[in-house]
């Protein structure tokens, strides 16, 4: 899990446009040209060794496109990748001699849609530009509709669904140590674990990712809930400077995660309430955060079980790779309000003790079974109806402490406009504040937001405006906001 926020980070920055022309320079090189797929897109990624100064991607009358890198030099002068997929039919990068600059050609299929963007260096990488290649939104969500079909029949037949996701990928290897890859390992512990899914007509096991390309932490459990898992697990091996470190370690959502959680989702509720989906029949759109952190206590309790289950099996499993415990953390793939999530980390790759284990053929197809046996274990056995009672006492304590935080700053406030108005009694204060006053629309504003923020209603504001109820806000729209 070392590179979460890394890779966060990584996801980010890809929507930063290439366009966005950066620093001067000189003696830029092209170091390396790599290539990553999913089923869904694909990324070519140009390693660079300065900040790219890019032009806007052009297109040939054969329906070539490129884009330029200025003052870059690329050896040896021109070199043609015959790619042949289903994505990119062929690269070409060619030096151009008379102003010193590179062009990358990129031949796409008809329907595949071309984004390019530069990513800054980092401490793990140098400067990149990113050509990002996508099938049509409409392909994807047909192949979506058909895959939940699918999904549809077997869960009538009561069969079990296993969503298994290899952390990592692609740009982000994870952790490398002692001859293991994170990102390559993991994937082939999934597919071993999978497999023997696949011997069990009691379940159906799906993995996220089935080659070495990157998936957004948020889009691994979304792939999870949208085919309706009824158990998901993240699949990682660990590392840690102190080397001793040693051990198997199951991980399931921390209350501290799940409170953040909680507000994001009302956040997400506030903006989605006001912008579009009016009338929306998702639950979580329709709850209130009371009932949110109700229906987290609900999985968590059960994410805990299941995690109690696979920790039980993987802890006898090898005895020389023992357990180091069920533990509780926020991670990202963990925040699923619909389906018991967990996350195993299969030992320290920092560990001698542990690599040579993990690299051992006998072991991983224990660890692996065990994996199979913990999960199967949880599926068919009656789940508890229990909640996380440890976590609805956090979440309380801590919405008092932010009710406490906020009445504090508020009684600031008062008290220093009721300074402010002794000092100017002369002006008049009371028209001020009859006032209707202005507000420009930034992005991410929201009504409620709005009104929150000068004290109103959402109802006054939309009829100062004279908004319609489907009426949305646009940025840079002007407001009026009503006197109080
Ligand atoms: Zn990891």
């Amino acid at each position: 899990m070392l590179n979460i926020k890394k890779l966060l980070l990584l996801f980010i920055l890809l929507f930063i446009n290439l366009s966005t022309t950066l620093f001067a320079n000189t003696n830029q090189r092209i170091t390396d040209i790599r290539f990553w797929q999913s089923p869904e897109e694909a990324q070519v990624v140009l390693d660079l060794s300065e900040p790219p100064k890019v032009s806007d991607v052009g297109r040939l009358n054969n329906g070539t496109l490129y884009f330029d890198i200025k003052s870059c030099v690329f050896k040896p002068g021109h070199q043609r990748y015959a790619l042949q997929n289903q994505f990119l039919e062929s690269l070409s990068v060619q030096q151009n001699d008379d102003n010193g600059s590179t062009r990358v050609f990129f031949k796409v299929p008809h329907s595949v849609e071309a984004k390019t963007f530069v990513l800054p260096s980092n401490e793990r990488k140098g400067d990149r530009i990113v050509i990002f290649l996508r099938e049509p939104q409409s392909k994807i969500l047909q192949k979506q509709t058909a895959e939940l079909n699918e999904v549809k029949k077997l869960k009538a037949e009561n069969i079990k669904i296993v969503v298994l996701d290899p952390g990592h990928g692609g740009e982000d290897p994870g952790t490398s140590c002692n001859g293991i890859v994170e990102k390559s390992y993991v994937l082939a512990m999934a597919k071993l674990v999978k497999a023997y899914f696949d011997r069990d007509p009691r379940y159906k096991a799906i993995l996220t990712r089935e080659a070495d390309y990157i998936i957004p932490l948020d889009k691994r459990r979304e792939i999870a809930e949208r085919l309706g898992a009824d158990a998901f697990v993240s699949i990682h091996v660990n590392w840690n400077v102190k080397k001793a470190i040693s051990g198997i370690e199951v991980y399931y959502e921390s209350p501290k995660g799940a409170v953040n959680e909680a507000d994001r989702l009302v956040a997400d509720k506030e903006n989605k309430a006001d912008f579009a989906t009016l009338g929306s029949t998702n639950p979580v759109l329709a709850a209130s955060k009371n009932q949110i952190a109700q229906m987290q206590a609900n999985i968590m309790d059960q994410s805990r079980q299941l995690a109690e289950k696979v920790e039980y099996k993987l802890g006898l499993a090898l005895p020389n790779l023992p357990s180091r415990g069920v533990k509780r953390a926020g991670f990202r793939v963990l925040h699923s309000l619909n389906m018991p999530s967990i996350l195993v980390e299969y030992g320290y790759t920092s560990s001698k003790i542990d690599s040579a284990i993990l690299k051992d053929y006998t072991s991983r197809t224990k660890l692996a079974q065990a994996l199979y046996a913990g999960i199967s274990n949880f599926l068919q056995t009656k789940v508890e109806g229990g909640i996380d009672a440890d976590y609805l006492e956090y979440y309380k304590a801590m919405n008092a402490k932010k009710a406490k935080l906020e009445a504090d700053k508020k009684k600031k406030a008062a008290a220093k406009i009721n300074a402010t108005s002794k000092k100017n009694s002369t002006k008049s204060s009371k028209t001020a504040a009859a006032k209707p006053r202005k507000h420009k629309v930034k992005h991410g504003d929201t009504l409620s937001a709005i009104a929150k923020k000068y004290g109103v209603t959402v109802q006054s504001i939309k009829t100062a405006n004279k908004m319609k109820k489907t009426d949305v806000i646009k940025s840079d729209q002007i407001l009026i906001i009503p006197a109080k």
